[in-house]
């Protein structure tokens, strides 16, 4: 049965408007419109969201299946840039934890779990997608098809709960995270990832930014709204960072240029070249060999152009992790101890 979010936020949403899913306000200031969709920013919380009417759990899925096709699939499982950056959560990771029960929600094609299970930990995924499932069933590693809320986990199983570009895909994240808490031990921790709006890209992009184009992301998160939404779920936030891969200039830039075009042409936006490296799929979607290895061209031209430009980028890059202006924020959080 479809489940829809417990939260006011989206109940109040059908058909009354727009209402902030993390804290309920009405009091928004449209930023712009993106194909059928409001971008809004809060007035009370800050936090900017897409108004999409009358969202619920089949909507959402419908639009996550948008965007993650098996080209999609295929893609990432030849991507050593994907794998570079399950390496880099692990690292991150390893800093805190170095074994113990691991849970990954959204695990997708399973790089970030392989790796943290040869490590040492014992790991444990689940995904909405059915294509990552079967496709993860088949590398023996236990992965389980559904959302976390249909999972009966024992309290406090986990030491840890991955979400790596998750928390900008659910409808209501607050009601999200509070549900994560009562699963991990006390000295437990989540270990989010997501786009970070605040980056220098996005700001440079502004309302044309194009994470804003991707079907299936309802959120938009800066470190401070980020924070909000932990500690409203009942997190003390441990540390945040910023990422700056090298590609992560070169998808930005290509995902405005299509959406510039597919406006021009009015063409519809299935999704970006990505925010981990996914390959620009509403051009791969277009009938015929020629335009898909196009497609495939254009998709790997960031990879490529940041590896080859990776001296020249690096130092730009480390500036602005430094100054939290990465392409991808990053917070581990754990359970607020009882006061
Ligand atoms: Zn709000």
């Amino acid at each position: 049965m479809p489940q829809e979010s417990k939260k006011g936020g989206i109940a109040a949403a059908q058909g009354d408007g727009p209402v902030c899913p993390v804290c309920s306000s009405v009091a928004g200031t449209v930023l712009g419109r993106r194909h059928e969709y409001s971008i809004l920013r809060c007035g009370d919380c800050s936090l900017t969201y897409k108004y999409i009417p009358d969202l619920n759990r089949d909507l959402t899925q419908s639009l996550q299946d948008v965007t993650y096709r098996e080209s999609t699939l295929i893609a990432r499982t030849r991507s050593r840039l994907v794998r570079k950056m399950a390496a880099d959560r692990l690292r991150i990771l390893q800093g805190y934890m170095k074994s113990g029960r691991l849970l990954e929600v959204g695990c997708a094609s399973v790089e970030f779990l392989a790796l943290a299970q040869g490590a040492g930990f014992d790991v444990q995924g689940v995904d909405s997608s059915k294509m990552f499932v079967e496709f993860n069933r088949q590398n023996g590693i236990d992965v389980e098809h559904g959302r976390v809320e249909d999972f009966d986990f024992p309290p406090h199983k986990f030491d840890v709960i991955a979400l790596f570009h998750l928390i900008e895909h659910v409808e209501d994240p607050v009601g999200f995270v509070q549900a994560l808490g009562p699963l991990l031990q006390q000295d437990g921790l989540v270990f989010i990832a997501t786009p970070n709006l605040g980056s220098l890209t996005s700001r440079i992009f502004g309302r044309r930014y194009p994470g804003f184009v991707q079907h299936d992301h309802l959120t938009f998160f800066v470190e401070d709204t980020l924070s909000d939404v932990l500690r409203r779920g009942g997190f003390d936030i441990v540390n945040s960072f910023s990422k700056e891969y090298s590609h992560h200039l070169f998808s930005s830039t290509l995902g405005f240029l299509g959406d510039a075009v597919r406006a021009r042409r009015q063409l519809p936006s299935n999704t970006l070249p990505g925010d981990d490296g996914r390959p620009a799929e509403s051009v791969a979607a277009a009938s015929g060999m020629a335009k898909r290895t196009l497609a495939k061209a254009v998709g790997g031209l960031p990879s490529v152009l940041g590896f080859f430009l990776y001296p020249v980028l690096r130092p730009v890059g480390l500036a602005l992790e430094r100054t939290m202006k990465g392409h991808e924020l990053l917070v581990i959080a754990q359970p607020s101890r009882p006061k």
